[in-house]
């Protein structure tokens, strides 16, 4: 397996990595000291910037704003954005959006691109994604209880859902809900469209995660629909295409965010290499000298470079077979990748001792923010489960 972006692709990673180095990492120390919404007004403006430099929505349509493209090439995009926290908003290809995009593009109406889409596109609002429920394990995605009754033209929606992320500020949702509860498990929820301004939906608080509830995009809220009523022309796609919706949603997802981690892989093991070259331990000795911090940067080398590959490999496949042609791939860089960026992270942090865990670096962020890649998109479990059940149907095991 290699991969070499492109000529063209590559002068314009050398532009995003650019602009990653000199506008958007001198915001991170206010960013992890008073957390997004103290940045949120400078990103703005570093949002316009990239837009007029013909950077803006790498994976998005040209058609519609963006630079139309494929998955591969967003790899590496991803990548280069990792590097810092702020990386994909700035560009505006940041999660939930760039699913909620994703969807609506290949699946929305015309008349729900017309008003969900193309202002979500040029950047004018924020949207998020409102699936898992408090009272319902979200590992089981076809078990839910919020409903969409049908009501004439209308659905009326009721409701409970946490780790809604980016709730707090964004204009709609896309809510995962029941239409049918008789009928077969995967075809028994719908996608559906809902303004947050509609009666009937709250926002009850944005939930603490270790100790920071966030705001704004960097957020997860509990959010409730009481009664909201919307019509039926909001449901994306057919009714009960809900869970095929979310498969297709969370493939190139899934490449995204591991390519995302990798170029925080990147940035960590920069960041360990420097300490470890700088820090005396004793007059003279830098911590480089020490065989176990020694061995602590080629496991972490190895495990960034096999992953990278593993994941551009995966990439390649969705573009050549689609989502659902490299299911077990997906699934396979699902959890393996997000354990190697913990492992990274873990390792950067140690070498730089007390220093690791102040926000005076990205890594304390990255090690709190992180270990929710082994439960988001499908915890780690849940994928193993899936890979080994399909490789092991060639064996004869069938349950
Ligand atoms: C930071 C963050 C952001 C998120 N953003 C969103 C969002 O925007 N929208 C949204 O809808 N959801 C979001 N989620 C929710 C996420 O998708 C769920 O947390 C995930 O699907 C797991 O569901 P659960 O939390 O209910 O865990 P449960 O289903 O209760 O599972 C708990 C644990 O049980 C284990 N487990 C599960 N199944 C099995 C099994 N078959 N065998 C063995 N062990 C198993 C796993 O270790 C799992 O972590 C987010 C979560 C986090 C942490």
């Amino acid at each position: 397996m290699g991969f070499e972006p492109s000529d063209g692709l590559r002068e314009t990673l050398e532009r995003i990595r650019e602009f990653v180095d000199e506008e958007l990492i001198p915001l991170e120390p206010r960013l992890l000291n008073e957390g997004f919404l103290a940045v949120e007004p400078e990103l703005a403006a570093k949002r316009e910037k990239v837009r007029a430099l013909g950077l803006w929505a790498p994976f998005l349509p040209q058609k519609l704003g963006g630079m139309g493209m494929r998955l591969m090439d967003f790899a590496y995009v991803s990548e280069a954005l990792g590097r810092t926290p702020i990386g994909h908003y700035a560009f505006h290809c940041q999660a939930p959006d760039v699913g909620n995009m994703e969807l609506l593009h290949e699946h929305g109406s015309p008349e729900q691109q017309e008003r969900f889409l193309h202002p979500l596109a040029r950047g004018e609002v924020r949207s998020c994604f409102a699936m898992t429920e408090p009272a319902h394990a979200g590992s089981n995605p076809v078990w839910l209880g919020t409903t969409a009754r049908s009501d004439g033209d209308d659905y009326v929606i009721d409701g409970h859902k946490w780790f809604t992320t980016a709730a707090d500020g964004a204009a709609f949702t896309i809510v995962m809900a029941v239409t049918d509860p008789d009928a077969e498990p995967h075809a028994r929820a719908s996608q559906i469209l809902v303004p947050l301004d509609a009666p009937g939906f709250s926002l009850v608080r944005n939930v603490s995660v270790m100790g920071h509830p966030g705001g704004g995009w960097a957020s997860h809220a509990e959010v409730r629909f009481d009664g909201v009523r919307v019509p039926k022309t909001n449901r994306i796609g057919p009714e009960g295409g809900g869970f095929m919706l979310a498969q297709a949603r969370l493939g190139p997802g899934r490449i995204h965010h591991a390519m995302r981690w990798m170029g925080v892989c990147d940035r960590v093991f920069d960041l360990m290499c420097r300490r470890a070259a700088s820090r005396e331990q004793a007059p003279g000795a830098v911590l480089g000298t020490k065989q176990l911090v020694q061995a602590m940067i080629a496991e972490s080398r190895a495990e960034i470079d096999s992953t990278r590959l593993f994941v551009l490999h995966t990439a390649e496949q969705i573009d050549r077979h689609g989502p659902f042609g490299a299911k077990n791939e997906i699934s396979l860089i699902k959890f393996h990748a997000a354990g190697v960026l913990q492992r990274v992270i873990d390792r950067a942090l140690q070498v730089h001792g007390a220093l690791g865990m102040t926000d005076d670096t990205p890594i304390a962020f990255w090690y709190r923010e992180e270990r929710a890649a082994r439960i988001y998109d499908g915890p780690d479990e849940v994928h193993k489960i899936s890979v080994a059940k399909r490789i092991l149907r060639d064996y004869g095991v069938h349950r």
